[in-house]
């Protein structure tokens, strides 16, 4: 058992991912379809049998349903999956709506984007330049990963904007629009006029779509500037797992 679990360890797969145990079936030459299914399928239900909510999760979710208040829920786990965690959670039914994976059409997605710059969400990818798998739109308050790179310049946790905003100072009224909007605290105000600063700028345009005066833009970086991504997921966990080591090994852990 430990052994297979070593392979859940290993950066090349997410921690949850089946192909953790398809590797291991595969270097001791036991792969089969049925048996592979099979231990998935184990796999599943131990991780359903040992679900158990913070504390306090369960009551206040049951709490907020009490109040009339509407709850909705996003999850990357398919409905029949999401369904037997909720009822295990003792949640069932607790839920307005639960949305999962379906497919939408490129108008959607636009459209969807463009709600989602009007709510003033930052649009990311993950940094793998040839397995593209999904864009997500949050903000500091709820995502770990953008936080993480404003509060500890964690920059290759998505993919890297190739750009950064810039200001035509004749054009700006100084009506500090954009301060507000930008969540890497990459604005700030001199002489009336607002400025960036290219080392905490994003690159994700929302001071752009806010601006009044239409006086900011996105400009290429310089080649020096560019950080080119890693070619696949794989490559990208090495480079994370290179960054932890060397914080770990940083004397401010101690
Ligand atoms: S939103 Fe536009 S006009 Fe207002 S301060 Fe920013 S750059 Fe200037
Ligand atoms: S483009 Fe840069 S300055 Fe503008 S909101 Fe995004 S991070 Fe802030």
């Amino acid at each position: 058992m430990k052994k297979l679990f070593d392979y859940f360890l290993r950066p090349d797969w997410g921690f949850e991912d089946w192909r953790n145990i398809r590797d291991y079936l595969v270097d001791r030459e036991l792969f089969t379809i049925p048996r592979y299914f099979e231990i998935c399928n184990l796999y599943e239900q131990e991780k359903l049998k040992n679900i158990t909510p913070y504390p306090g999760v369960t009551e206040i979710v049951l709490e907020l349903r009490r109040k009339g208040i509407p709850l909705g829920l996003v999850t990357d786990a398919d409905m029949y999956h999401a369904k037997r965690r909720l009822e295990k959670a003792g949640l069932s039914g607790a839920f307005d709506h639960i949305d999962d994976i379906r497919s939408i059409t490129r108008e959607e997605a636009l459209e969807i984007l463009a709600e989602a710059d009007r709510d003033g969400l930052v649009h990311s990818t993950n940094n793998a330049r040839d397995e593209v798998t999904y864009i997500c739109n949050c903000c500091i308050c709820s995502c770990g990963v953008l936080r993480g790179i404003v509060e500890y310049g964690s920059k290759t946790s998505i993919a890297c904007s190739d750009f950064y905003a810039t200001v035509d100072e004749l054009s700006c009224s100084g009506c500090e629009a954009c301060i507000d909007r930008c969540q890497f605290n990459a604005i700030s105000m001199n002489d009336s006029v607002s400025v960036v600063n290219t080392l905490n700028c994003y690159g994700c345009g929302l001071c752009i779509t806010t601006c009044p005066e239409e006086a900011i833009t996105l400009k290429l970086k310089s080649p020096e500037e560019l950080v080119p991504p890693p070619a696949t997921e794989k490559e990208w966990r090495k480079i994370k797992e290179m960054e932890r080591q060397k914080v770990n090994l940083s004397p401010h852990n101690y």
